[in-house]
């Protein structure tokens, strides 16, 4: 709950986040495109847009792994739980769902780990969101569909 309220504080973006954006300026993506399944987890070196690093220092995403196995630990003890108890299923029918679930969200939740722990580690920048919005928009290269001006939330 105190993460919660300090990463929206920040200028926390679950949108950006979620479309795995670069948190500093939310145009470039933090993931190498298109996705290769045998390396879900490449990453630029820097944002294509405004050079920031997506692993700001050795060993960062030690801290996301720590958060997917928390999530997805608890998530699916909870599954069980309500199967188990108020469905009344038998505990190894509820734990093969939970085993499919796993399976099905693993790749997900690799890359969704990482992308909430930069973006809860990493200051949105209001400033250089608007730079980069203006550097697009003068880029040739990008269709006027593609280019949507962000409006900002107060914070
Ligand atoms: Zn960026």
């Amino acid at each position: 709950m105190h993460m919660a309220i300090f990463a929206v504080h920040m200028g926390f973006s679950l949108k950006a986040s979620w479309n795995y954006k670069c948190p500093r300026c939310r145009q470039g993506d933090i993931f190498t495109k298109p996705l290769v399944l045998s390396k879900p987890l490449d990453m630029p070196k820097r944002c294509s847009f405004c050079n920031q690093l997506t692993e700001p220092e050795i060993g960062f995403y030690y801290g996301a792994m720590m958060v997917s196995y928390g999530i997805s630990s608890w998530t699916f003890l909870a599954i069980v739980l309500v199967l188990v108890f108020y469905f009344d299923w038998t505990v190894n029918s509820a734990m093969f769902v939970v085993i499919a679930l796993a399976l099905v969200t693993y790749l997900w939740l690799l890359r969704y780990s990482r992308s909430l722990w930069l973006h809860l580690m990493v200051k949105h920048s209001p400033e250089e969101e608007q730079k980069q919005l203006l550097k697009r928009d003068e880029e040739p290269s990008v269709t006027k569909e593609e280019w949507k001006p962000r409006i900002k939330k107060a914070e």
